[in-house]
């Protein structure tokens, strides 16, 4: 994979540094902007950062045809091998670059900026008093990361946005990349979320001392993911330090922290990206999520971008998978026990209970094709993937790859190759197999 052709272009809204990225036979422009007291300076490293990934995914080294950060240069063979580890699909790729280059600017009187997106991590970073790195001095939000979005929606996010930083208190900038249609589809954006952050901290380093990304689980929760405390520290350059988000609060108690100490930020909250809305559809995974939260914490009233009710049939439907994104539910469902909304807590009861074993439907319709078509006649077309609670197709790759590898081991006792799927559930194989090794063990002991 090489990215070369990167050039500096003047528009009306600030200054676009654009590459080219050429693999296998294809080859397309990526487009990173913003205003140019943060982005003039720019030199390659974004698309360092923008690239990695999707080279990686292709099984191709990388070649930066440009002058990026030495510095970050140097760390790119352990963040390649950390994201290895996580999925052993993709491959450490040599990296070369045409030009190592130093800092052009001083570092240590630019402040702290954060990554801001209105929704429940980036929200609570944006607002919760800080000392580490620093008390913030500005909000930077990318106005174009929302593939749903048309042009008006977009336009109008950006002036919501601004409302919302005014009410915390900081100046917003605005930036811009076109980075998701190149990578949407090879991965999901959790798979690049901190890539991409990252790529657009490197953006705007001439302009911030340091760059904090928001966090999305708390340590007890802490799955792989895209983004991750051990690899997005490593894109920091001599001149920025870039800062995943502490993992003292978890998505829950971010909520909780919101309703109780900052809770003129929930009418900004917007945390839905299913349809080129201003609102939250109230449908879909991460509204219910939120809604969930915000109900358990007395709180989804004064939310007001989201339905005025939450539709437990909603909560119910959700299928969840890999222990991520499971671990976001649990807190919630403790918390609705210990207010005493039972309605709530058996409603997250019931959905985690039915994400961790087959519907009757399915049961019944794995097994036969007239089952199959007399469910569908009778009740329509299946709602949920097939079952396979720990692998369907909605956690990101990373999460997969781990459950996975550790599925094998719990339930089989079985090392697998990296990268392949677990064998569904107990089975008799597993039980003679394990005899087998204690009568082995019991004739070695004698
Ligand atoms: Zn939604």
């Amino acid at each position: 994979m090489r990215v070369h052709s990167i050039e500096r272009a003047s528009g009306r809204d600030g200054i676009e540094w654009s590459a080219r990225i050429s693999v296998a036979d294809q080859e397309r422009t990526v487009r990173f902007g913003g205003p140019p007291e943060l982005v003039s300076n720019a030199d390659a490293t974004p698309f360092l950062a923008a690239a990695l990934l999707p080279a990686m995914a292709w099984g191709h080294d990388l070649h930066v045809d440009g002058a990026v950060s030495g510095a970050v240069v140097a760390k790119v063979p352990m963040i390649a091998r950390l994201f290895a580890s996580m999925d052993p699909t993709l491959r450490v790729p040599e990296v070369t670059v045409a030009e190592e280059a130093e800092e052009p600017w001083p570092a240590g009187d630019g402040g702290v900026a954060c990554m801001f997106s209105r929704g429940v991590d980036s929200s609570y970073s944006a607002a919760v008093p800080r000392v580490d790195p620093g008390p913030l001095d500005a909000l930077v939000y990318c106005r174009t990361l929302e593939p749903n979005h048309d042009e008006a929606t977009a336009a109008a996010e950006l002036e919501a946005t601004r409302r919302a930083a005014e009410v915390v208190g900081l100046p917003l900038h605005a930036v811009w990349t076109d980075l998701r249609e190149f990578t949407d589809p090879m991965f999901g954006w959790s798979a690049m979320h901190g890539s991409g952050l990252a790529a657009l901290a490197l953006l705007v380093r001439q302009r911030f001392d340091h760059v904090v990304l928001p966090s999305a689980y708390d340590l007890e929760s802490l799955a792989p993911a895209g983004s991750h405390p051990a690899i997005d520290p490593l894109w920091s350059s001599p001149s920025t330090r870039i800062h995943h988000d502490h993992l003292d609060r978890g998505r829950h108690a971010k909520v909780a922290w919101l309703a109780a100490e900052r809770p003129d930020l929930l009418p900004h909250l917007k945390v839905c990206y299913q349809h080129s809305t201003q609102t939250n559809c109230g449908q879909c995974h991460k509204c219910a999520l939120t809604m969930s939260s915000l109900r358990a914490e007395g709180a989804l009233g004064l939310a007001t971008l989201f339905p005025a009710e939450l539709d437990l049939e909603v909560v119910r439907r959700q299928r969840v998978v890999g222990p991520g994104s499971r671990g976001l539910w649990v807190p919630i469902a403790r918390r609705a026990r210990e207010v005493g909304d039972d309605e709530l807590a058996d409603a997250l009861e019931d959905m985690l209970r039915l994400s961790a074993v087959p519907t009757l439907r399915e049961l019944l319709s794995s097994r036969s094709k007239v089952a199959e078509q007399a469910f569908r006649t009778l009740a329509g077309p299946p709602r949920f993937e097939p079952y396979d609670p720990e692998r369907a197709t909605t956690f990101e790759r990373f999460d997969r790859a781990y459950t996975d590898a550790r599925l094998s081991l719990i339930r089989h006792g079985e090392v697998r190759p990296l990268g392949t799927p677990p064998p569904p559930g107990l089975r008799a194989s597993t039980v003679v197999a394990s005899l087998a090794a204690s009568i082995r063990h019991r004739r070695r002991r004698r």
